[in-house]
């Protein structure tokens, strides 16, 4: 059996950067990643954008060039899924059987995406938008010639995929269970102004309504609505969210419920074991300290930094800034902040002239800016964040004021 002192469960934004700031922060003891993914440390926003629009190659998606692990002594084990964790024995088990030993446990397995739990939800055709070999798949449908795509799910995901496919000559329905996309995440303005420029871009928009079942023999070729309706169609792309990578180390005793708990340093429950990105649910102050997990870049790579510098000593809480973006059409969208609880959200700006941006207040303080087409309200608005300013919800609708004057 092998030991390390730092074993890395997963190879995405959140495992990739824990090597690299362990690294960077002088750590000169075994760093082991262990991730299911074939492919060396890799982005993924690319896959629902460029990667799936044919424009940007595996190459240009790796994170670090594939030389640069073993340069810096980092070992990859790559295909391989962690099934088990000992937290006593400090061991973590693969499918395979074997075992390996960890000094410090780093979690970062992401989460896997959410299946269609009705009938047909298994069949060919199905595409998942997680990892690369769900878009590869897509894109051999693409290749084979499918022509009518049905996207399950109005999330950023299920858009951006919508997007690229219509970029593409593709016919494509949308189904959304809400009766607005971006429900989740996004203010009316916001979720408004994307329906209609889907819709002005071709898209076939479903608001209000599920899917019962999807419908072929070994290959999808239909999707029943719960009205009844079937829409006929050569593929399938569900955007539904996804479920926190959690199993092992649930089963192992570590507290969570969405996720794993993690402490404002990172540390699950569990002796010498951290969680970080889009698994780790962790009090946020961005959040006025809530318990939440948030699936961005961003907060996977900035907990990983943090966990690195608790293991070299040099333990801070988690306090950085959430951002975030979304690149549908030639719409760049960038997030700052939460709006979490928001109690008025401005329009600053006019939609119809595609750059605008939307501007949350709770208590009369900003505390989350959507700018579509904007950067500079984002640049500007950001600041206005991070210092929770009050502001009169008129000044920040007033495109001629400045957000940076009201700092
Ligand atoms: P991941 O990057 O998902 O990495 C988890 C890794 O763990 C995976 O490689 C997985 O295979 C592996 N794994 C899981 N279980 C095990 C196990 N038991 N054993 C071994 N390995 C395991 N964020 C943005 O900020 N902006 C965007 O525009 C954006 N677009 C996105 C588009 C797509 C299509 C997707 C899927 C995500 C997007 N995100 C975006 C979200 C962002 O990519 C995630 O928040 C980020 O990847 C989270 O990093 P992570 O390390 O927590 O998980």
């Amino acid at each position: 059996m092998t030991r390390h002192d730092v074993v890395i469960v997963g190879t995405g934004h959140g495992g990739a950067q824990a090597g690299i700031a362990l690294r960077q922060q002088g750590f000169e003891g075994s760093i082991l990643m262990i991730g299911r993914d074939r492919v060396p440390p890799y982005e993924r926003p690319p896959l629902s954008k460029e990667y799936l629009a044919g424009e940007k190659p595996l190459e240009r998606l790796l994170i670090r060039p594939e030389t640069f692990w073993a340069d810096k002594n980092i070992e990859l084990m790559l295909g391989q899924t962690v099934t088990k964790v000992d937290p006593m024995a400090h061991e973590v088990e693969l499918g395979s059987g074997e075992r390996i030993g960890y000094g410090r446990l780093i979690w970062s397995a992401g989460g896997d995406a959410r299946r269609m739990s009705c009938p047909g939800g298994h069949l060919d055709g199905v595409h998942a938008v997680r990892d690369i070999r769900d878009v590869d798949r897509m894109l051999e449908d693409l290749a084979a010639g499918a022509q009518h795509f049905v996207v399950i799910g109005g999330g950023y995901i299920g858009l951006e995929a919508a997007a690229v496919l219509r970029k593409l000559g593709r016919k494509v329905t949308l189904i959304e269970a809400m009766d607005r996309v971006l429900n989740r995440v996004a203010g009316e303005d916001l979720s408004a102004f994307y329906e209609a420029e889907h819709r002005r871009q071709g898209v076939d928009l479903r608001l209000g309504i599920g899917v019962e079942r999807l419908t072929g023999e070994d290959r999808v070729t239909g999707v029943v609505l719960t009205d009844g309706e079937e829409i006929a169609c050569d593929a399938v792309v569900v955007g539904i969210g996804i479920v926190p990578a959690v199993g092992p180390l649930i089963a192992a005793g570590a507290a969570g419920a969405n996720g794993v708990d993690v402490s404002e340093t990172c540390h699950t429950s569990l002796e010498h074991v951290y969680a970080v990105g889009d698994c780790a649910a962790h009090p946020n102050v961005w959040a006025n300290g809530a318990v939440i997990r948030l699936e961005s870049v961003q907060n996977a790579h900035d907990m990983a930094t943090t966990v690195a510098k608790s293991i070299c000593g040099e333990a801070q809480p988690y306090a950085a800034f959430p951002w975030f973006w979304s690149n549908q059409y030639d719409l760049r969208l960038q997030t700052a902040g939460l709006n979490i609880g928001y109690d008025e959200a401005v329009l600053r700006g006019d939609p119809a002239e595609r750059s605008f941006s939307v501007i949350y207040l709770k208590d009369g303080r900003v505390i989350a800016v959507d700018a579509v087409n904007r950067t500079k309200d984002y640049v500007q608005g950001r600041k206005l964040v991070e210092a929770r300013v009050e502001v009169d919800p008129a000044d920040l609708a007033d495109v001629d004021k400045p957000l940076k004057d009201f700092r």
